[in-house]
């Protein structure tokens, strides 16, 4: 080991990095104790080095090295990311993105203070499910509204006001898991009631049910399957005729219909996909879905339903443990009004991606091309699938134009490509299917075209 003992000696203190202008602006933006504490590894790095043979680095570099440690350590650790996926509702990646205005609301009542519980003409106290409960009325032709934070709540709470210590029938096709550990069964069993399951995987009767009706029956339940698709040799039950013999026989029925789609899916191309309109016209007394998945606003629960029934549900202890908080209402109510405005497919981002025009799709993967091929990245385009997810429309796809760059036109494997679009300022995921990287334009917001060309062209020209 050959090293230069002078270089020690030519080492700054911490105090006199400190006192430099660099250094006081580091304590200025950080604190002194975090600046001194950073200053004294960058410090102790040169050290190293200098063991290592090498020479004493500047003053500004001993700054650079320190400040550069407190931004990485400083830098948020829930960040925006980039969807290249293809997958709309995409769980891992925050579900459903917010329209402007949704955010602007969210600004608005959470930088001050707001009505949230205060009735401004009485001067009284008011309650925070009035500012969404009509509009959620006139949007689903429902006697009554309730919010809570998010579908599983709304579940809970529901089978505990309604079938607390009572039966609760459903069918064996319907105990599904949602995702995220969410089973119905164990919801069911959490809520204190008894589950009571009828039918079989892919058939289930009215009369199933009504066989399995005793005295201690509360609530038939009828269960979206969300992201499980029963195919072949099937039949369920529909809520009409749940409903009609629930009604017979004094009981209620609640659906929980998971992702809560307002619009007409098959308008878009997609298969069927039921609404809480339909299925309050069709006679059940409570429906439940989320704020979050084919709705596009915030995570929330939202249950719309008899007027009777969701006061019961209003003043149920849970209630308190699963209120909706006012930042969430905020960018829900603003949600809501693009569907009141009749603007939801221009406004709320899901349903802007699920539009979205192919000859769109096809206009700005060439244009990313165009871009790439002027720094000499040779990338093309490719047919593809966009799935709607967040277990909603198993099995549906809307066809797509991907942009495909292939193996051979990478100079190092496709999974480091893949894992430095994830380390990017702003993290793309994207997807390798066989030899080749895609990315789908449907997914990636407008405004995000620019920073998805930079990083592939920062990676790869
Ligand atoms: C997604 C889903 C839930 C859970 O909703 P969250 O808003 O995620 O809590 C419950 N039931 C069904 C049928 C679902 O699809």
């Amino acid at each position: 080991m050959t090293f230069d003992a002078n270089q020690f000696r030519l080492l700054p203190s911490v105090d006199e990095l400190l006192h430099t202008t660099q250094g006081q602006t580091l304590s200025a933006s950080f604190s002194h104790a975090l600046a001194t504490s950073a200053l004294r590894l960058s410090l102790a790095e040169a050290r190293d080095k200098i063991r290592a043979g090498g020479l004493c680095p500047s003053s500004e570099s001993l700054l650079a090295a320190a400040e550069l440690q407190l931004q990485q350590r400083f830098l948020p650790h829930l960040r925006p990311v980039i969807n290249a996926t293809g997958v709309i509702i995409n769980t891992n990646l925050g579900r459903a993105p917010l329209s402007q205005e949704a955010l602007q609301a969210v600004q608005n009542i959470s930088t001050g203070y707001a009505n949230l519980e205060y009735d401004l003409e009485q001067g009284t106290r008011g309650s925070r499910h009035v500012h969404v409960a009509q509009i959620l009325k006139d949007l689903t032709g429902a006697e009554a509204a309730l919010v809570t934070n998010n579908n599983a709540a709304a579940v809970l709470l529901g089978l505990s006001a309604l079938a607390l210590g009572h039966e609760v029938v459903i069918s064996r096709g319907q105990l599904v898991e949602i995702g995220g550990g969410f089973r119905v069964p164990d919801v069911m069993r959490q809520s204190g009631c008894q589950l009571v399951e009828v039918g079989t995987t892919n058939r289930t009767r009215i009369a199933d049910y009504a066989a399995a009706i005793t005295e201690r029956t509360a609530v038939l339940l009828s269960v979206h399957p969300s992201n499980f698709l029963i195919t072949g040799f099937t039949e369920s039950t529909a809520i009409t005729e749940l409903a009609a013999l629930a009604h017979e026989r004094g009981l209620l029925v609640m659906d929980d219909l998971g992702s809560g789609c307002l619009l007409d899916c098959e308008r878009y191309g997609l298969a069927h996909e039921p609404t809480p309109q339909e299925s309050l016209a069709a006679g059940a007394d409570v429906v439940c879905f989320s704020g979050d998945k084919l709705l596009g606003g915030p995570q929330a629960g939202i249950l719309v339903g008899k007027a009777a029934v969701i006061a019961r549900l209003a003043k149920h202890p849970l209630m308190r443990a699963v209120r909706i908080d006012k930042m969430t209402l905020a960018a829900l109510e603003t949600t809501l009004r693009h569907y009141q405005r009749g603007e939801a497919e221009r406004k709320i981002p899901v349903w802007r991606m699920i539009s979205m025009t192919m000859e769109t799709l096809m206009q700005r993967v060439t244009a990313w091309i165009q871009q790439l091929s002027t720094h000499g990245i040779s990338a093309r385009t490719q047919t593809g699938e966009s799935t709607i997810g967040g277990g909603s429309l198993p099995g549906e796809t809307l066809p797509t134009t991907l942009l495909a760059l292939d193996a051979s036109v990478v100079p190092y494997p496709l999974d480091i490509l893949s894992q430095r679009l994830r380390s990017h300022t702003t993290p793309i995921v994207a997807r390798i299917f066989r030899d080749t990287l895609l990315l789908d334009p449907r997914t990636v917001l407008e405004e995000q075209d620019t920073e998805v060309v930079a990083a592939l062209i920062s990676l790869l020209a």
